[in-house]
């Protein structure tokens, strides 16, 4: 497969720890553990009996250890870090079975993930790919954070495996992974682009490109690479509004790629298949007539997929949701002008950990919302 970017050779080291020094090899860098197999004369099917155990079973290091040879046993334990992320805390909804994860990174930082079960039984997990983000829509408590960096695909892709290992306690397994948590992805592409590859690969995670979603404010280069190199994933348009004043009130990033720039690179990236468009409804910015008729003709045309979002409040916004019943018009009438349209229901709302509501800061600073 084609990689967005040449110098990604350099990312083939999937380490934990992006800053400074040299980072450790963890179980996500695949070129250091196969390292030590070619050292230790490891069968390659004892390998993959050991990958299977790690990415496919989710089981414990030291269960999938004992798959290996005495002493490649001990020399995969000493070179190759199981666990990037360490896990900080904890919150479990009492309405929805929705559970916020809060994980530190080796540098001190904080990020969230959560996991979702709704009760269609499809276990989902929303993650994050960088630590705040910069891109600061007014209706997101992430952007109160600020942005402090960028995730290593390590650190992304122990989001996934952390929360297999914690789902399969429950006798459940990962649907769904969703990059709808802290940070923009196509911000940070080379690294989700890794972490992407490794969640497809079928020797590692295996996960289906329908099963993963990639949720972007709208980088429209950045869609283009992405929906190229990735045509099975799933992606996500946060669009909000198409009105280009409206949209670039909602959303700075706007002012950078306007609309009709947009629309382009959601063009050639609905060549893949539908992509989904985000659209958070508040009350007086963009649930109007106006405001319909003029999604209906941008969309015009383009296979997409309409969700149409609630508005998590969180203090310090002084945005407002549109209520349900308005929401339930608004996507009716897109239905009956033929548009292919959902509704979201939040989870996760008692604990702030539904969409747009993930805040943390460096540890010992205290934290928002979460
Ligand atoms: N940066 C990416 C992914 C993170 S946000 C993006 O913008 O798509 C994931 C989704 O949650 C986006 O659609 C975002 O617009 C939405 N969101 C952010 N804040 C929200 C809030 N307070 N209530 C509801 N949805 C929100």
């Amino acid at each position: 497969m084609e990689r967005p970017d040449q110098s990604d050779q350099e990312n083939l080291q999937l380490a934990g720890c992006p800053a400074g020094g040299k980072p450790a090899p963890t179980i996500y860098d695949a070129e250091s553990v196969e390292a030590v197999r070619r050292r230790q004369a490891v069968q390659p099917h004892r390998m993959k009996l050991f990958r299977n155990a790690l990415f496919k079973h989710a089981k414990d290091w030291g269960e999938a250890l004992e798959l290996l040879p005495p002493p490649a046993r001990s020399e995969m334990e000493r070179e190759v870090a199981f666990e990037t992320l360490s896990l900080a805390g904890r919150q479990d909804s009492s309405v929805d079975g929705a559970s916020k994860l809060a994980f530190q990174t080796q540098d001190g930082c904080l990020v969230e993930s959560v996991v979702l079960r709704p009760r269609t039984g499809r276990t989902s997990l929303c993650i994050s790919s960088q630590v705040g983000c910069a891109c600061y829509c007014s209706f997101c408590a992430t952007g109160l954070m600020g942005f402090t960096r960028n995730l290593a695909a390590a650190e992304i892709l122990d989001q996934v495996g952390q929360a297999c290992r914690l789902v399969k306690a429950e006798g459940r397994s990962l649907r769904n992974v969703v990059f709808m948590g802290m940070g923009e992805p196509l911000l940070n592409l080379d690294q989700v682009s890794s972490a992407v590859e490794f969640l497809l690969a079928p020797e590692f995670f295996h996960l289906s490109g329908s099963r993963i979603t990639v949720s972007t404010v709208g980088i429209p280069e950045a869609m283009v690479r992405f929906a190229r190199c990735f045509p099975g994933v799933q992606l996500a348009l946060s669009l909000h509004s198409a009105r280009q004043p409206v949209r670039e009130r909602l959303m700075p990033q706007a002012r950078r790629y306007p609309l009709d720039m947009l629309r382009e690179s959601l063009v050639e990236a609905a060549c893949n298949g539908k992509v989904m468009i985000e659209y958070l409804m508040l009350a007086g910015v963009n649930d109007s007539d106006e405001d319909l008729a003029a999604l209906m003709a941008y969309l015009s045309g383009i296979p997409v997929h309409i969700n149409i979002i609630p508005f998590n409040e969180f203090s310090g916004c002084n945005l407002r949701g549109t209520p349900r019943p308005a929401r339930e018009r608004f996507a009716l009438r897109l239905k009956q002008a033929g548009f292919d349209t959902t509704l979201r229901y939040s989870l996760g709302s008692d604990i702030a950990a539904a969409c747009g509501q993930l805040v943390r800061h460096r540890k010992g600073t205290g934290h928002g919302a979460g």
